[in-house]
């Protein structure tokens, strides 16, 4: 995604909450309206909707603090709220959704709302694959505390500090389970052939033992290959 709202989100990073909450209400008086969608803030407002979301939470939240009504419809879902459920659906059938089968209980939204957001449900996957292919990592490596990136090995009390922290992002999860073939690396079940295969991605190097969150360092397993491994090195 390197469209120009990227760069402004990127330019906007120090933006402080209060501007963010002014422009929303701003929007809300251009548009005479009591609350603000967050595609409405999308065409109107100033800033990216996941620069205020990063910042502020959800765009309930951001309503709320910005003394506007609350509106609980799909049209509030953020982006990236949108995008994590489309993943989901796509991990748990091992493969791209189709449009039929994109419903519940697979699907917490329906087909039209992310065909409403991002221009029919073509528009919608390649927005999706966008944004998992947008590597933020880095960035958002460089905002994790101390705390985040040191672990204390159990057994030896060795102190390890990490490059990386434990948790796999969204979009890291999903690299990975694509590179690996929605497959477990272990036994090969998939949920593209079984229903109930439930993919995880884990860490090659358990994280306590000094592994990194990083490709190289995780691969995909099934819930029965991963269950009971806790930090055990040879399994
Ligand atoms: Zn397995």
């Amino acid at each position: 995604m390197t469209d120009f709202k990227f760069q402004l989100n990127e330019f906007h990073r120090n933006t402080s909450e209060e501007e963010m909450l002014a422009d929303v209400r701003r929007v809300a008086v251009k548009l005479n309206k009591d609350s603000v969608t967050y595609d409405e803030y999308g065409e109107h407002g100033k800033y990216h909707q996941t620069t205020l979301t990063r910042k502020l939470g959800s765009w309930f939240n951001i309503l709320k603090k910005a003394g506007l009504k609350i509106n609980r419809s799909p049209m509030n879902v953020p982006d990236e709220e949108l995008f994590k459920n489309l993943e989901e659906v796509w991990i748990k059938l091992g493969r791209q959704p189709s449009y039929d089968e994109f419903k519940k209980p697979f699907s917490r939204y329906s087909v039209d709302t992310y065909a409403r957001r991002f221009g029919g449900w073509r528009g919608a996957l390649e927005k999706f694959i966008s944004y998992i292919n947008v590597d933020r990592d880095d960035e958002e490596n460089e905002n994790n505390s101390v705390e985040e990136r040191t672990s204390i090995d159990n057994t030896s009390g060795q102190v390890f500090r990490h490059k990386t922290k434990r948790e796999i992002s969204d979009r890291l999860r999903f690299r990975i389970l694509m590179r690996d073939g929605f497959a477990c690396k272990k036994c090969g079940r998939s949920p593209i052939k079984q229903r109930d295969v439930e993919l995880h991605v884990d860490h090659i190097v358990p994280w306590s033992k000094g592994g990194e969150t990083l490709p190289e360092n995780l691969e995909t397993k099934c819930s029965r290959c991963n269950l009971g491994k806790g930090n055990a090195f040879n399994e």
